[in-house]
């Protein structure tokens, strides 16, 4: 089996995997992880109320250290196909650059490291020092419970056991090398809510008008950041992203009026001493005016991978491949890392980020081939 990164990129691009379809791309996966001695176990997800989703866990290997490689193979829908300047799952090259839905987020990373344990191997005896496994779902664009949370459980519960995990989401801002995730901000929403009493415009002293109640209460929650920021995050921030009170009519007075709230926060805070940080700010604003919060429950916790020697493994063969120091960076989003960091350290270094989730999603294909170098490097450094 070809150890080509752009080749096994173009074979999962054909795979029209969009959640929760599977599309053959964990059957090309075991079907290339399985011709080089992994052993490969394919397992089918179920909830009430949601579609079954394949997942893929494959391990070669017996001993310690293990490093894991984790990601997906579900891409989001590609949107109107005719816009496309090749057709999404065509997996096609166009002036140095592969496209495809997926191609960065991230079919591609996945490939690297395909690409870069099969030449490990073939240059180490077939075998590791150790054990590498991947452990890939095909729902984590979608809601994600048939996913990465049941999978690294069900390895768990067959006794498996990780020292490190590398997550190839696209890390990266511009070039490959800028950036590894080193953790992620923790994510809590909730609802204010504020309740009055409704009457006829014209007669207000009758009424309790919930909207200067809520106005009152979200400029008290903004008047002040929710902190200054850690040694590895930015400033926690919550975002009010809705305000409604639901009124068809001009000539009432509503009865209640809710806030919808997002707050991203750093490793200063956890979700008890958030929530309880803005009740109070609230409680003090109130004078009066009746409110309540609801919370809705969050997987989402904030998470720091310490620096050490697997972080400087991974910086060292940036450096060596590209010439470049990466950021350690805590930005963005949510990733199924969160997951992963309550079984091992884990990180997140994949392709260049700017056109997930786009019409013309694509890589450069230069950068298939560096990415894979860099896996490559770190797999050497590992089991050194
Ligand atoms: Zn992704």
């Amino acid at each position: 089996m070809s150890a080509d990164p752009v080749a096994l990129t173009r074979d999962l691009l054909r795979c029209p995997s969009v959640t929760p379809l599977e599309g053959g791309a964990l059957a090309y996966l075991d079907q290339v992880l399985s011709g080089v001695g992994f052993s490969v176990e394919r397992v089918t997800f179920s909830e009430p109320g949601t579609a079954d989703v394949e997942n893929l866990y494959a391990r070669i290997g017996n001993d310690a250290p293990h490093l894991m490689f984790a990601g997906h193979t579900d891409v989001v829908p590609p949107g109107d196909e005719a816009a496309w300047t090749v057709g999404p799952f065509a997996g096609d090259v166009k002036d140095g650059m592969l496209f495809g839905r997926g191609a960065v987020d991230m079919k591609g990373g996945i490939a690297c490291a395909v690409a870069a344990a099969l030449d490990h191997l073939a240059a180490n005896g077939g075998k590791p020092k150790g054990s590498i496994s991947f452990l890939i779902t095909g729902d984590e664009e979608g809601i994600a419970v048939n996913g990465t949370v049941k999978l690294l459980q069900w390895a768990a519960d067959r006794g498996e056991r990780f020292d490190h995990c590398v997550v190839g989401e696209p890390s990266n801002t511009a070039t490959v090398g800028d950036m590894i995730k080193v953790g992620r901000r923790g994510s809590q929403n909730g609802t204010l809510i504020v309740s009055g009493r409704s009457g006829h415009v014209a007669y207000p002293q009758r009424a309790e008008n919930p909207v200067r109640g809520i106005v009152k209460l979200i400029a008290a929650v903004n008047a002040q950041p929710v902190d200054t920021g850690s040694a590895h995050f930015d400033p926690s921030n919550l975002e009010f992203t809705s305000v409604d009170v639901g009124n068809k009519t001009v000539n009432v007075i509503p009865a209640e009026a809710r806030a919808r709230f997002n707050i991203r926060f750093n490793d200063n805070h956890t979700q008890a001493t958030l929530r309880s940080l803005v009740e109070q700010r609230v409680g003090a604003a109130a004078d009066g005016v009746r409110w309540r919060i609801e919370w809705e429950p969050s997987n989402a916790d904030v998470f720091l991978t310490q620096p050490g020697p697997f972080v400087d493994a991974l910086v060292e063969s940036i450096a060596e491949v590209t010439g470049r120091k990466p950021q350690l960076s805590t930005s963005g989003g949510t990733s199924d890392a969160r997951f992963i960091k309550n079984y091992c350290p884990v990180v997140e270094f994949g392709l260049v980020g700017q056109t997930m989730h786009m019409t013309d999603e694509r890589t450069p294909v230069a950068d298939l081939v560096t990415l894979t170098a860099i896996y490559r490097r770190l797999l050497e450094r590992y089991f050194q």
